[in-house]
Formats: structure tokens, C-alpha cells, sequence
């Protein structure tokens, strides 16, 4: 196994380093399949629908790419916070309009080094979904924990404090919850499942001051990561509003707050890819 990094890791570069040429051929090859594909997409081909594009991190490498990526959301649709836009989804009255609904997982430390200043001096407004068991966690006291934090094993992330979260909201940002360690509820039973739900938005709650009404659930994939008969459920039974997924594709009115579709990007994607992923139609 790799030595684990010496110090948290900043950029992309880093991020990837370890990445195998495989791993780099395969995402060229999905680049310039993109490029092609999405000649004829655009999200202005559509409306009454929500998307959520989703992150992990805005590296120190990425912050070009995330002012570029706020500048095309905002071309073609506004940008609202997640109250809203649950809200929109769960009220079944549909809206002609496009509404993009920004979410980050996990809750890293770039995030309010980088993506909440671009935010703010965009004038938005992001939802950032944190493991709450991270939060608070020292790189150097809680090296062995981080680094696996990713099955990997070789990667280094520092994570928020408490004050940071704060510090966000004060911000204009909201605080929602991604369970306590980072689990995959399918692996636990109910008791500890319904525990990861509920003690992750306590100590939300307890830390920021502010409710912690939305669910994001970790890695996302029905069936696979969640029982989409009984997490989701679970999760309302909790307090939660709404229960995040990492399935793609767009929310109309009238859909599950409790299903919710998210599209994953990297900060540093060009615009074809929005395009492409934005643009799909369903
Ligand atoms: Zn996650």
C-alpha cells in the first residue's frame, strides 16, 4: 500500500496523482465521447424543472473552473437554495421556469477556502452536505481515520470545524446532512441506519445553531447504497424534508422530495459536459 500524504492535499493534481493511466485514458475517452454527444443538448432546450448539480471539492487548481461553471448556471437558469427548491419539487405545482440547485458532499475544508467565496461574490447560495462524524477532525491527530476516508487508503483530506460551518451559514448557506460516518445504510441494520440519520442532524443542530432539515444519502444508488423502500422513509420519520440521491437527471414538480436526482461534476469540467449532463433529456 502507498505511503499515506504527507500533508492534506490542495489540488486536483494531487487529488488525481494517484489515479492509474487507466484511470486517465478511460476519462479522455469519456471527455471527447461527451464532446460529441452533446452537439445537441442544452438545458435551454427544456424548462419546469430543478436540477441539482453536485460536488466534493473546489481545489485550490479549480477555482477558474468553478467561477466559469456559476457564470453558466446562471445563463440558463436561477440559481436557489434548497429550501426552495424542495419546496418547488414537493408543492406539485409546476413552474415554467429552469431553477439549479447547488450541492457539495462531504465537507472538506476547500470548501470554505474556495467554493463559498466564489458563491458569495456570485450572489448564490449552495446546500454542503457533511458527514457529521468528519467535522472537526484534525489531519494530524485523526491521520489514520482520514486517510481512509476514501477506500483508496493514500489520500489526505482536511475536513471543516464546526466554526467553519457556521461561518457558512453566516454566509447564506445551508447545512444538511450526509449521516454521521460516512456509511452505506444498505450495509446496517434499522436501528443503526435510523441512529446515522438521526444523530448526524442532533449534531448538526446542536453545533450550528440552525435546523438541519435535508438528507443526502452517501455514495447515493438505490439499491446498491440504499433501499429506496425503506431509507428514504426513514429519513422522513427523522425530521428531514428531503433525501438526496446520486441518480442523474432532472426534478419536476410533483416528484418525491424523498428522490431526490442529483448530476455530479467536477469544478473544472468545460462547458460541453454541463451541456451533456444538464442538457439530457428525461
Ligand atoms: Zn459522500
Amino acid at each position: 500500500m502507498p505511503a499515506p500524504a504527507a500533508r492534506p492535499i490542495r489540488t486536483l493534481r494531487e487529488f488525481t496523482a494517484t489515479d492509474g493511466v487507466g484511470t486517465r485514458l478511460r476519462g479522455m475517452a469519456r471527455s471527447a465521447a461527451i464532446w460529441a454527444l452533446s452537439a445537441g443538448r442544452s438545458p435551454l432546450r427544456s424548462n419546469g424543472w430543478v436540477r441539482f448539480p453536485y460536488y466534493h471539492h473546489v481545489f485550490d487548481d479549480e477555482r477558474a473552473g468553478f467561477e466559469r461553471q456559476l457564470r453558466y448556471f446562471k445563463n440558463v437558469a436561477d440559481i436557489i437554495g434548497i429550501d426552495d427548491a424542495v419546496s418547488m419539487i414537493s408543492s406539485g405545482r409546476s413552474s415554467p421556469g429552469r431553477y439549479i440547485c447547488i450541492t457539495f458532499d462531504d465537507g472538506f475544508k476547500n470548501w470554505i477556502e474556495n467554493a463559498v467565496p466564489i458563491l458569495v461574490d456570485a450572489g448564490a447560495t449552495a446546500a454542503f452536505f457533511v458527514a457529521a462524524g468528519y467535522i472537526g477532525s484534525s489531519p494530524e491527530r485523526d491521520r489514520d481515520r482520514l486517510v481512509e476516508f476514501y477506500e483508496d487508503g493514500n489520500r489526505l483530506m482536511e475536513f471543516l470545524s464546526w466554526q467553519d460551518c457556521q461561518r457558512m451559514q453566516d454566509a447564506g448557506m445551508s447545512i444538511g446532512s450526509h449521516s454521521v460516518n460516512h456509511v452505506h445504510l444498505l450495509n446496517l441494520d434499522d436501528d443503526a441506519a435510523a441512529a446515522e440519520l438521526a444523530l448526524s442532524k442532533q449534531m448538526i443542530e446542536q453545533n450550528t445553531g440552525q435546523p438541519c432539515r435535508h438528507f443526502c444519502c452517501p455514495f447515493g444508488r438505490a439499491g446498491i447504497d440504499y433501499d429506496p423502500s425503506r431509507h428514504p422513509g426513514m429519513a422522513k420519520a427523522a425530521g428531514y424534508s428531503s433525501f438526496l440521491t446520486g441518480h442523474r437527471g432532472a426534478n419536476r414538480a410533483g416528484a418525491s422530495a424523498f428522490d431526490i436526482r442529483r448530476d455530479h461534476l467536477l469544478a473544472n469540467w468545460g462547458d460541453h459536459q454541463l451541456r451533456y449532463f444538464l442538457g439530457a433529456p428525461n
